[in-house]
Protein backbone atom coordinates (compact mmCIF):
# COMPACT_ATOMS: atom_id res chain seq x y z
CA UNK A 1 0.00 0.00 0.00
CA UNK A 2 1.29 3.34 -0.94
CA UNK A 3 2.50 5.40 1.98
CA UNK A 4 4.30 8.60 2.82
CA UNK A 5 7.67 6.88 3.07
CA UNK A 6 7.63 6.06 -0.54
CA UNK A 7 8.06 9.61 -1.02
CA UNK A 8 11.54 11.04 -1.45
CA UNK A 9 11.56 14.45 0.33
CA UNK A 10 14.05 17.30 -0.52
CA UNK A 11 14.14 20.54 1.98
CA UNK A 12 14.63 23.86 0.37
CA UNK A 13 13.48 22.92 -2.79
CA UNK A 14 12.76 24.25 -5.47
CA UNK A 15 13.36 27.59 -3.14
CA UNK A 16 14.41 27.57 0.61
CA UNK A 17 11.62 26.89 2.71
CA UNK A 18 9.70 24.40 0.86
CA UNK A 19 9.63 20.56 1.83
CA UNK A 20 9.51 18.46 -2.08
CA UNK A 21 7.60 15.54 -2.04
CA UNK A 22 9.13 13.51 -4.91
CA UNK A 23 6.71 10.76 -6.60
CA UNK A 24 9.55 9.65 -8.14
CA UNK A 25 9.99 5.96 -6.25
CA UNK A 26 6.34 5.18 -6.98
CA UNK A 27 6.91 5.46 -10.64
CA UNK A 28 9.99 3.57 -10.77
CA UNK A 29 7.84 0.46 -8.58
CA UNK A 30 5.35 -0.82 -11.17
CA UNK A 31 3.10 -2.31 -8.39
CA UNK A 32 3.07 1.15 -6.64
CA UNK A 33 2.51 3.19 -10.07
CA UNK A 34 -0.71 1.01 -10.89
CA UNK A 35 -1.95 1.33 -7.08
CA UNK A 36 -1.28 5.11 -7.44
CA UNK A 37 -3.18 4.86 -10.93
CA UNK A 38 -5.90 2.55 -9.54
CA UNK A 39 -6.41 5.16 -6.33
CA UNK A 40 -7.05 8.28 -8.51
CA UNK A 41 -9.44 6.74 -10.91
CA UNK A 42 -13.19 7.46 -9.94
CA UNK A 43 -16.20 4.85 -10.47
CA UNK A 44 -17.05 3.99 -14.21
CA UNK A 45 -19.57 6.59 -15.30
CA UNK A 46 -18.69 9.25 -12.80
CA UNK A 47 -17.15 11.46 -14.71
CA UNK A 48 -16.55 12.38 -19.11
CA UNK A 49 -13.41 13.64 -19.02
CA UNK A 50 -10.27 13.81 -17.86
CA UNK A 51 -8.12 16.78 -17.34
CA UNK A 52 -4.36 16.04 -16.44
CA UNK A 53 -2.12 19.70 -15.05
CA UNK A 54 1.29 20.46 -16.68
CA UNK A 55 4.05 18.63 -15.81
CA UNK A 56 3.72 15.23 -13.50
CA UNK A 57 -0.62 15.34 -13.87
CA UNK A 58 0.56 13.88 -16.83
CA UNK A 59 1.85 11.09 -15.66
CA UNK A 60 -1.14 9.73 -14.04
CA UNK A 61 -4.07 11.42 -16.26
CA UNK A 62 -3.86 8.95 -19.18
CA UNK A 63 -3.89 6.08 -17.29
CA UNK A 64 -6.96 7.12 -15.43
CA UNK A 65 -8.43 8.01 -18.77
CA UNK A 66 -7.49 4.97 -20.42
CA UNK A 67 -8.96 3.01 -17.62
CA UNK A 68 -12.30 4.46 -17.86
CA UNK A 69 -12.43 4.63 -21.26
CA UNK A 70 -12.85 8.08 -21.50
CA UNK A 71 -10.24 11.07 -23.00
CA UNK A 72 -8.55 13.61 -21.74
CA UNK A 73 -7.51 17.14 -22.37
CA UNK A 74 -4.33 18.91 -20.97
CA UNK A 75 -3.60 22.04 -18.58
CA UNK A 76 -0.10 22.95 -19.81
CA UNK A 77 1.94 26.03 -19.04
CA UNK A 78 1.49 29.34 -20.80
CA UNK A 79 3.36 28.85 -23.97
CA UNK A 80 3.51 25.39 -24.70
CA UNK A 81 0.37 24.66 -26.54
CA UNK A 82 -1.28 26.31 -29.93
CA UNK A 83 -4.32 27.22 -30.55
CA UNK A 84 -7.64 29.61 -29.02
CA UNK A 85 -6.82 29.11 -25.19
CA UNK A 86 -8.27 29.77 -21.82
CA UNK A 87 -5.67 31.10 -19.31
CA UNK A 88 -5.38 31.60 -15.85
CA UNK A 89 -2.72 33.27 -13.24
CA UNK A 90 -1.94 30.01 -10.55
CA UNK A 91 0.00 30.77 -7.20
CA UNK A 92 1.13 28.17 -6.35
CA UNK A 93 3.19 26.26 -3.30
CA UNK A 94 6.28 27.93 -4.44
CA UNK A 95 5.65 30.75 -6.85
CA UNK A 96 3.05 31.55 -9.54
CA UNK A 97 2.71 29.54 -12.98
CA UNK A 98 0.80 30.34 -15.71
CA UNK A 99 -2.09 28.16 -17.22
CA UNK A 100 -3.83 27.59 -20.44
CA UNK A 101 -6.60 24.98 -21.44
CA UNK A 102 -8.10 24.28 -24.72
CA UNK A 103 -12.12 24.65 -23.84
CA UNK A 104 -13.07 22.33 -26.87
CA UNK A 105 -15.24 19.51 -25.70
CA UNK A 106 -15.29 20.35 -22.25
CA UNK A 107 -18.90 22.44 -22.43
CA UNK A 108 -21.35 20.33 -20.23
CA UNK A 109 -19.04 17.73 -19.75
CA UNK A 110 -18.53 15.83 -15.36
CA UNK A 111 -14.38 16.78 -15.70
CA UNK A 112 -11.56 14.79 -13.31
CA UNK A 113 -8.83 16.57 -12.92
CA UNK A 114 -5.57 14.92 -11.92
CA UNK A 115 -2.65 15.99 -10.11
CA UNK A 116 0.41 14.55 -8.00
CA UNK A 117 0.59 17.39 -5.45
CA UNK A 118 -2.17 19.35 -3.99
CA UNK A 119 -0.52 22.31 -2.07
CA UNK A 120 -2.06 25.32 -1.51
CA UNK A 121 -4.83 24.76 -3.95
CA UNK A 122 -3.59 27.80 -6.34
CA UNK A 123 -2.87 25.43 -9.14
CA UNK A 124 -6.47 23.72 -8.65
CA UNK A 125 -8.84 26.37 -8.17
CA UNK A 126 -7.02 27.93 -11.41
CA UNK A 127 -7.66 25.01 -13.69
CA UNK A 128 -11.71 24.92 -11.74
CA UNK A 129 -11.69 28.38 -12.40
CA UNK A 130 -10.80 27.50 -15.88
CA UNK A 131 -12.94 24.66 -16.56
CA UNK A 132 -16.11 27.25 -15.28
CA UNK A 133 -15.76 29.42 -17.97
CA UNK A 134 -15.44 26.24 -20.59
CA UNK A 135 -18.77 25.86 -19.56
CA UNK A 136 -18.10 22.19 -17.15
CA UNK A 137 -21.16 20.93 -16.01
CA UNK A 138 -19.23 20.23 -12.86
CA UNK A 139 -15.41 19.30 -11.78
CA UNK A 140 -13.64 17.13 -9.54
CA UNK A 141 -10.31 16.70 -8.43
CA UNK A 142 -8.27 13.50 -7.52
CA UNK A 143 -4.63 13.47 -6.30
CA UNK A 144 -1.55 11.34 -5.01
CA UNK A 145 -0.28 13.44 -2.51
CA UNK A 146 -2.25 15.78 -0.41
CA UNK A 147 -0.08 18.70 2.09
CA UNK A 148 -1.53 19.07 5.22
CA UNK A 149 -1.08 22.51 6.51
CA UNK A 150 -1.91 24.16 3.66
CA UNK A 151 -5.01 25.87 2.57
CA UNK A 152 -5.56 23.11 -0.36
CA UNK A 153 -8.45 21.27 0.83
CA UNK A 154 -9.92 24.61 1.90
CA UNK A 155 -10.11 26.69 -0.88
CA UNK A 156 -11.83 23.35 -3.14
CA UNK A 157 -14.37 23.04 0.03
CA UNK A 158 -16.95 22.96 -2.59
CA UNK A 159 -15.67 20.37 -4.96
CA UNK A 160 -15.32 16.59 -4.31
CA UNK A 161 -11.96 15.60 -3.36
CA UNK A 162 -9.73 11.92 -3.08
CA UNK A 163 -5.96 11.94 -2.47
CA UNK A 164 -4.37 8.74 -1.98
CA UNK A 165 -1.84 9.92 0.95
CA UNK A 166 -2.23 12.71 3.39
CA UNK A 167 0.40 14.40 4.54
CA UNK A 168 -0.29 15.36 8.46
P1 LIG B 1 -0.41 24.23 -5.26
O1 LIG B 1 -0.87 24.98 -6.46
O2 LIG B 1 -1.51 23.41 -4.64
O3 LIG B 1 0.27 25.12 -4.24
O4 LIG B 1 0.74 23.23 -5.73
C1 LIG B 1 0.43 22.11 -6.46
C2 LIG B 1 1.20 22.09 -7.75
O5 LIG B 1 2.58 22.27 -7.51
C3 LIG B 1 1.05 20.74 -8.40
O6 LIG B 1 0.94 20.92 -9.81
C4 LIG B 1 2.30 19.98 -8.03
O7 LIG B 1 2.81 19.26 -9.12
C5 LIG B 1 3.27 21.06 -7.59
N1 LIG B 1 3.83 20.79 -6.24
C6 LIG B 1 3.76 21.58 -5.14
N2 LIG B 1 4.43 21.04 -4.10
C7 LIG B 1 4.92 19.88 -4.56
C8 LIG B 1 5.69 18.83 -3.94
O8 LIG B 1 6.07 18.85 -2.76
N3 LIG B 1 5.98 17.75 -4.73
C9 LIG B 1 5.57 17.68 -6.01
N4 LIG B 1 5.89 16.57 -6.72
N5 LIG B 1 4.87 18.64 -6.62
C10 LIG B 1 4.53 19.74 -5.90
Amino acid sequence: MITLAHFDTHPDFPVPGILFYDISPILADPALFREACDALTPAPGSVDIVVGVDARGFIFAPVVAQTLGIGMSMVRKKGKMPGDLLESDATIEYGASELVLSPNGLEGKRVLVVDDVLATGGTASAVGEMLARAGAASVRYAFLLELGGLPGREVLKDFVVTSVVEVP
